[in-house]
Protein backbone atom coordinates (compact mmCIF):
# COMPACT_ATOMS: atom_id res chain seq x y z
CA UNK A 1 0.00 0.00 0.00
CA UNK A 2 1.52 3.29 -0.76
CA UNK A 3 -0.14 7.00 -0.10
CA UNK A 4 1.19 9.49 -2.24
CA UNK A 5 1.12 13.19 -0.96
CA UNK A 6 2.59 16.30 -1.92
CA UNK A 7 5.17 18.29 0.16
CA UNK A 8 2.50 21.24 0.26
CA UNK A 9 -0.01 18.87 2.30
CA UNK A 10 2.68 17.33 4.17
CA UNK A 11 3.58 21.14 5.80
CA UNK A 12 0.18 21.82 5.65
CA UNK A 13 -0.61 18.43 8.15
CA UNK A 14 2.45 19.26 10.26
CA UNK A 15 1.73 22.90 11.06
CA UNK A 16 -1.85 21.87 12.11
CA UNK A 17 -0.27 19.04 14.10
CA UNK A 18 1.74 21.90 15.96
CA UNK A 19 -1.30 24.00 16.49
CA UNK A 20 -3.60 21.96 18.23
CA UNK A 21 -0.63 20.50 20.30
CA UNK A 22 -1.18 19.52 23.27
CA UNK A 23 -4.89 18.44 21.96
CA UNK A 24 -4.79 15.93 19.10
CA UNK A 25 -5.35 17.49 15.16
CA UNK A 26 -7.30 15.94 12.80
CA UNK A 27 -8.34 16.34 8.78
CA UNK A 28 -9.86 14.34 6.32
CA UNK A 29 -7.47 13.50 3.11
CA UNK A 30 -9.63 14.11 -0.23
CA UNK A 31 -8.06 12.45 -3.75
CA UNK A 32 -8.20 10.00 -6.16
CA UNK A 33 -5.90 6.94 -6.39
CA UNK A 34 -4.24 7.07 -3.43
CA UNK A 35 -3.37 10.51 -3.86
CA UNK A 36 -3.95 13.12 -1.69
CA UNK A 37 -5.32 16.44 -3.22
CA UNK A 38 -6.43 18.04 -0.55
CA UNK A 39 -6.60 18.41 3.44
CA UNK A 40 -9.61 19.20 5.15
CA UNK A 41 -9.45 20.29 8.58
CA UNK A 42 -12.06 19.80 11.03
CA UNK A 43 -12.15 20.30 14.66
CA UNK A 44 -11.38 18.24 17.13
CA UNK A 45 -14.83 16.86 18.63
CA UNK A 46 -13.76 14.49 21.03
CA UNK A 47 -15.17 15.23 24.70
CA UNK A 48 -11.00 14.30 25.88
CA UNK A 49 -9.06 15.54 22.85
CA UNK A 50 -5.57 15.82 24.42
CA UNK A 51 -6.39 11.85 24.23
CA UNK A 52 -8.60 11.00 21.62
CA UNK A 53 -9.87 12.82 18.16
CA UNK A 54 -13.18 12.77 16.44
CA UNK A 55 -14.21 14.48 13.48
CA UNK A 56 -17.19 16.86 13.50
CA UNK A 57 -19.84 14.84 11.50
CA UNK A 58 -20.65 17.79 9.43
CA UNK A 59 -16.99 18.37 7.90
CA UNK A 60 -17.49 14.70 6.80
CA UNK A 61 -20.63 14.99 5.22
CA UNK A 62 -19.61 18.31 3.55
CA UNK A 63 -16.65 16.85 2.53
CA UNK A 64 -18.44 13.79 0.82
CA UNK A 65 -20.90 16.12 -0.96
CA UNK A 66 -18.08 17.91 -2.73
CA UNK A 67 -16.53 14.50 -3.63
CA UNK A 68 -19.89 13.72 -4.86
CA UNK A 69 -19.59 16.82 -7.09
CA UNK A 70 -15.66 16.96 -8.04
CA UNK A 71 -15.24 13.01 -8.54
CA UNK A 72 -12.92 12.72 -5.58
CA UNK A 73 -13.41 10.58 -2.79
CA UNK A 74 -12.34 10.35 1.15
CA UNK A 75 -9.40 7.92 0.66
CA UNK A 76 -7.65 8.77 4.28
CA UNK A 77 -7.88 10.60 7.80
CA UNK A 78 -5.03 12.21 9.74
CA UNK A 79 -4.78 12.62 13.38
CA UNK A 80 -1.80 13.41 15.38
CA UNK A 81 -0.36 12.11 18.37
CA UNK A 82 1.06 14.95 21.27
CA UNK A 83 3.89 13.72 22.86
CA UNK A 84 2.79 10.05 21.50
CA UNK A 85 4.38 7.81 18.69
CA UNK A 86 3.57 8.13 14.99
CA UNK A 87 1.76 4.56 14.70
CA UNK A 88 -1.82 3.52 15.37
CA UNK A 89 -2.69 3.10 19.30
CA UNK A 90 -4.59 0.39 20.54
CA UNK A 91 -7.74 3.34 20.22
CA UNK A 92 -6.74 3.42 16.87
CA UNK A 93 -7.34 -0.05 16.14
CA UNK A 94 -10.55 -0.09 17.62
CA UNK A 95 -11.61 2.59 15.26
CA UNK A 96 -10.93 1.09 11.86
CA UNK A 97 -14.59 1.21 10.51
CA UNK A 98 -13.76 1.76 7.28
CA UNK A 99 -11.12 -0.63 5.85
CA UNK A 100 -10.59 0.97 2.55
CA UNK A 101 -8.75 4.53 4.39
CA UNK A 102 -5.68 5.22 4.90
CA UNK A 103 -4.28 6.64 8.21
CA UNK A 104 -1.49 9.25 8.39
CA UNK A 105 -0.40 9.67 12.26
CA UNK A 106 2.32 12.60 13.51
CA UNK A 107 4.09 12.15 16.54
CA UNK A 108 4.53 16.25 17.65
CA UNK A 109 5.91 16.93 20.71
CA UNK A 110 6.34 20.12 23.05
CA UNK A 111 9.64 21.45 21.20
CA UNK A 112 7.30 21.26 17.82
CA UNK A 113 8.85 18.35 16.78
CA UNK A 114 6.81 16.44 14.50
CA UNK A 115 6.81 13.07 12.37
CA UNK A 116 4.24 11.57 10.07
CA UNK A 117 3.71 8.30 9.05
CA UNK A 118 0.94 6.21 6.91
CA UNK A 119 -0.51 2.95 7.61
CA UNK A 120 -3.64 1.04 6.00
CA UNK A 121 -6.09 -1.31 7.52
CA UNK A 122 -4.59 -4.70 7.02
CA UNK A 123 -7.00 -7.91 5.95
CA UNK A 124 -6.80 -9.20 9.96
CA UNK A 125 -7.70 -6.63 12.87
CA UNK A 126 -4.83 -3.85 12.67
CA UNK A 127 -2.44 -1.76 10.79
CA UNK A 128 0.09 -2.41 8.42
CA UNK A 129 2.43 0.10 7.60
CA UNK A 130 2.06 1.91 4.09
CA UNK A 131 4.59 3.87 1.96
CA UNK A 132 4.26 7.29 2.16
CA UNK A 133 6.20 9.18 -1.02
CA UNK A 134 5.83 12.29 -1.16
CA UNK A 135 6.10 14.67 -4.46
CA UNK A 136 7.43 18.39 -5.05
CA UNK A 137 10.71 19.70 -3.14
ZN1 LIG B 1 -4.44 7.81 17.56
Amino acid sequence: MQLCITSEHMKQLKDLGRRCYPEEACALLIGNDACVSQVIVSENIASEPKRFFEIDPTVRIKAEKQCREDGRAVIGVFHSHPDGDARPSKTDEKMIYEPDLFWLIASVDNANKIEIAAFHPSSDDGFEKAELKIEGK
